[in-house]
């Protein structure tokens, strides 16, 4: 969506914000795009939204079997939003199961577009995302907002230069005086549990990296 000062916030491509692999791969390698995690028990199928409002301006059917070029991108949806300071914006999906959109069709902010799969160039299910802003691929986190969490545990940072998604004043100070009247991080404090609770507890926020980003604290453990 565009913020009242013409910033733009995409709408996350899933309702699962775990990333597997960020801007840079796992090995140091530039991805210029972010991987995030579609697989949860047997399933790996899930609805795919479009991030903003916009214009389906490619469509790609992987053909089964090549790995290599565009195909490795497998099925694929690319939508374009309205530009971003004169600069043409898209949005890619790939390695999807299927998609649900033609080229040309205009489609809503948070509509579904495909289902996540494991076509193309993949060695596991995920939903490979790109942010093209004026035919180069950008850090796509920088357009999101920060409510995800990473799968090896290693916290984002912005690097050198990378546009960053500036929330104006009034939107910023609004949705956190409806979250809790304060404009501050809430402290929630639950008590008393078993030991084994609370060790259970404490396994889950470390597993997320709660407790490295400092949102989970123990007094117990
Ligand atoms: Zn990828």
């Amino acid at each position: 969506m565009r913020l009242s000062n013409g910033e733009v916030l995409l709408h996350w491509p899933l309702d699962i914000h775990v990333l597997t692999q960020g801007w840079y791969y796992n090995d140091g390698s530039l991805h210029q795009a972010v991987d995030l995690r579609t697989q949860i028990d047997n399933m790996y199928i899930r609805p795919v939204y479009a991030a903003e409002d916009g214009t389906v301006d490619q469509t790609q059917d992987w053909d089964g079997h090549t790995r290599t070029g565009m195909q490795s991108y497998g099925n694929m949806v690319r939508i374009r939003h309205a530009d971003y300071k004169s600069k043409t914006l898209q949005t890619r999906y790939a390695h999807l199961s299927s998609y649900c959109v033609k080229y040309g069709q205009r489609v809503k902010e948070g509509e579904i577009i495909g289902y996540s799969g494991v076509t193309g160039n993949v060695f596991g299910a995920h939903l490979h995302f790109e942010v093209i802003l004026g035919g180069k691929r950008t850090n796509p986190l920088v357009w999101l907002d920060s409510n995800f969490t990473t799968a090896s545990g290693q916290v984002f940072t912005y690097r050198a230069g990378e546009h960053a998604v500036q929330q104006p004043e009034q939107a910023a100070s609004g949705a956190q005086t409806a979250q809790n009247g304060t404009g501050k991080l809430q402290v929630i404090t639950v008590g008393p549990v078993s030991q084994g609770d609370a060790d259970a507890v404490f396994a889950v926020c470390q597993s997320r990296g709660l407790t490295d980003a400092g949102l989970y604290k123990s007094e117990w453990v």
